[in-house]
């Protein structure tokens, strides 16, 4: 500690495609009720094909997809996933033919994400599986990739919302722009705060809160909003995961490791399960449109925020604190039946 630890570098060597066009901002929201102010990390504007958090890991799903030489992609998700409909566009961007496998039947009309999913010519497989049986989904992914690697397409298979080890590396990096935006802010933030579902997004974010400690940066703790069960209980392993991907750094500074402490997932937002509406989520949807115009969703980032709302209004930040949220996007399912809460 103390000593200047060099973070050129960091990532070179480690295949990745330009997906984002810049930085995205981090804006100066407004006080809380309890007085502490609230930044907003911009990650609903990363750009690509209406944007959110899944650019971000795509950078270095896709770089490792086009070092391997594939030709096609695949990937899974609920109905209106996000992340299907980034990985959709990413694929069109780089001309690899996309396969969705999405929960749920196929409508006669398309709405939100999957809407965009067939304007970015993406071939969607309908399941006919609810929304939260992410495992059965997996199974459809297997196959659809066994059909593929026969038909010499050389697909590049991606889990449910891209969490792997590659795709965390997404949020080391976008931890790192974070922490140096904090730094010519000049804000000490208390805390962190994010979305989580299938993880990736934290395990980048405490591994890169990791680097920042070690290399004497802003490095505020991260607090996940847990909105689908296995996140809260504790799938994946999300300290495992972020070690993982910090293994991936040749260049990293030595002796860096995420431990079980800096892991915080708290589940009292999630409502009865994953995409299923909370009074507080379409409260906290309304508080963000009408306190800064930022569009929020139903099923991640309504939920977020009313985590950071409910933990300020319980007296953990007060006046001269500053938290952050990261809007992580979800948009594009605004525009999906049953997509805004009633206003
Ligand atoms: C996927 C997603 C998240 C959660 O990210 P994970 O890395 O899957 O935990 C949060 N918000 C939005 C809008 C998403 O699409």
């Amino acid at each position: 500690m103390g000593e200047t630890v060099n973070l050129d570098g960091l990532f070179e060597d480690v295949a990745c495609v330009k997906l984002v066009p810049g930085i995205t901002p981090l804006e100066r929201g407004p006080l809380l009720d309890s007085g502490a102010r609230l930044w907003v990390k911009r990650d609903d504007l990363t750009g690509l094909g209406a944007g959110g958090n899944k650019v971000r890991k795509l950078e270095f799903l896709c770089g490792a997809a086009v070092a391997a030489g594939a030709k096609s992609l695949v990937t899974v998700g609920a109905g209106q996933s996000n992340h299907c409909r980034m990985t959709a566009a990413a694929g069109a961007l780089l001309g690899l033919e996309v396969h969705l496998v999405l929960s749920g039947e196929r409508s006669g009309h398309l709405e939100g994400n999957q809407l965009l999913d067939a304007l970015f010519g993406a071939q969607m497989h309908f399941t006919g599986e609810p929304d939260h049986h992410w495992g059965a989904l997996e199974i459809v992914r297997e196959s659809v990739t066994d059909g593929l690697v026969g038909d010499g397409l050389e697909p590049y298979s991606i889990p449910i919302g891209g969490s792997t080890a590659v795709g965390a590396l997404g949020y080391i990096s976008g931890y790192l722009e974070l922490s140096q935006q904090l730094f010519e802010n000049g804000v000490n933030a208390s805390a962190v705060v994010h979305t989580s579902s299938s993880g990736g997004t934290h395990a980048g974010l405490v591994a890169g809160q990791a680097i920042c400690r070690a290399a004497g940066l802003p490095a505020p703790p991260v607090i996940a909003i847990g909105v689908a069960k296995g996140v809260v209980i504790g799938s994946p392993d999300v300290a495992a995961l972020a070690n993982e991907a910090l293994s991936m750094l040749p260049n990293r500074p030595p002796g860096i490791e995420v431990v079980v402490d800096d892991v915080v997932v708290d589940g009292n937002w999630l409502g009865e399960n994953y995409a299923v509406p909370t009074d507080e989520a379409d409260e906290a949807i309304r508080w963000a449109a009408q306190r800064g115009g930022w569009v929020l969703d139903r099923v991640y980032s309504g939920k977020g925020l009313s985590g950071v709302l409910g933990r300020a209004a319980s007296g953990e930040w007060t006046s001269g604190d500053d938290v952050v949220f990261i809007h992580t996007g979800g948009v594009p399912s605004v525009f999906a039946t049953d997509g805004i809460p009633p206003l």
